[in-house]
């Protein structure tokens, strides 16, 4: 039977791609978003489908909606954007997932939560299995996501235990892919649009501190496996590609791929800018039957035509 499913921050990044996949598997999606970071320009193609529904709102307020299922992506996730209204960062993390669980609560939904790899902060073990507690700064420029969403963890799990709601907590690693935002701030989005301008490339510090990124599809290939998990199973759950590489070496294969003749600059590394992180995907294989199939570079190649096409 067509499921009715919730997306939340549905016009961002994953979400706009997540509204694709559930739409194609003949479900129907309500999806809310107050544009923040969002675009309509990555659901307008949707916005004439039979099953597809868009409401502007932001999940700080209460809403009342009827639904199966519940996707809570809304959130900036973009260093840059996260710090500009780090408050409202913070209450959209908070205040937006009680709003959500609530929802879910009176519906008897599932509701599925998207944290984050920074929930282990500058992490002092690598690779990072989810009981690793994390070395978060709480009172640093990156907190009011990193806090907000290890609270919003916290609320989820109070509300498990505590009124019995059905939850799935996933912990994203650092994704790309099309449909990032051209002036996100991601290192992603930034190296490629520098690249194909002919523009230099920014490297923040050294360039040796690493990342782990997988693509899209295997990403949300990953959230759908996770909402559909056996009975029980709550996560945390990392999902992500352990492929690790450093932002120099991620700077020279975009500069390959594209044939720029961009030069490399540096500039001042971020305070709190986490040094490596590698996700420990055992329990993702082992319960989810999941791992990323993409590699790298087909990868940065797809991103690149899409961003080809929009610059
Ligand atoms: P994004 O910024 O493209 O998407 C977030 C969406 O949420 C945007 O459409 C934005 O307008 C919307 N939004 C923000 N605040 C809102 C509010 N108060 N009410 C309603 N909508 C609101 O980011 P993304 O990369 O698509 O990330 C989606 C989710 O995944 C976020 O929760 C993010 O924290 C998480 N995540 C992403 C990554 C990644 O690498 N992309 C990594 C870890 C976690
Ligand atoms: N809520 C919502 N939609 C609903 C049900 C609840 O937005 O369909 C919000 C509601 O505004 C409340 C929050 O979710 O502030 C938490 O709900 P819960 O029932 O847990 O708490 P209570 O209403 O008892 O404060
Ligand atoms: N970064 C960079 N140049 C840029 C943007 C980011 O060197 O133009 C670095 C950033 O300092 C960090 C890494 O790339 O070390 C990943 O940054 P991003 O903002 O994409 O994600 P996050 O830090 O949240 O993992």
């Amino acid at each position: 039977m067509r499921k009715r499913i919730l997306i939340t921050g549905g016009a961002g990044f994953l979400g706009s791609h997540l509204c694709d996949r559930l739409l194609a598997e003949d479900n129907e999606v309500i999806c809310v978003d107050n544009f923040f970071t969002g675009n309509k320009s990555n659901i307008v193609h949707l916005l004439k489908h039979p099953y597809f529904e868009l409401i502007r709102h932001d999940i700080t307020f209460p809403l009342y909606v009827e639904v199966d299922e519940i996707y809570n992506l809304a959130c900036p996730a973009s260093p840059v954007h996260y710090q500009f209204d780090p408050v409202q960062t913070t209450k959209t993390s908070v205040i937006g997932a009680i709003n959500m669980l609530g929802l879910a609560k009176r519906l008897k939904a599932r509701i599925l939560q998207a944290s984050t790899s920074e929930v282990y902060g500058d992490p002092e073990i690598h690779p990072q299995p989810e009981s690793y507690r994390g070395n978060v700064n709480p009172i640093g420029i990156r907190a009011c996501y990193d806090e907000g969403k290890r609270c919003a963890e916290t609320l989820f799990f109070d509300y498990n235990r505590q009124h019995k709601v059905d939850i799935k907590v996933m912990r994203i690693f650092n994704t790309y892919g099309s449909r990032m935002n051209p002036n996100d701030g991601r290192v992603v989005s930034n190296f490629i649009v520098q690249a194909l301008k002919n523009e230099p490339i920014t490297i923040y510090g050294d360039g040796n501190q690493s990342r782990s990124f997988c693509y899209v599809d295997d990403l949300i290939d990953g959230m759908i496996r996770l909402m559909n998990s056996r009975d029980g199973f709550t996560g945390p759950v990392n999902i992500g590609n352990p492929t690790e590489f450093t932002m120099l070496e991620l700077a020279q294969q975009v500069i390959g791929l594209t044939g720029s003749s961009s030069r490399i600059i540096y500039q001042p590394l971020p305070q709190d800018d986490p040094l490596q992180r590698q996700p420990n995907i055992d329990l993702a294989r082992q319960e989810l039957n999941w791992q990323p199939t993409i590699q790298l570079e087909q990868g940065l190649s797809k991103t690149i035509d899409y961003f080809r096409g929009i610059i």
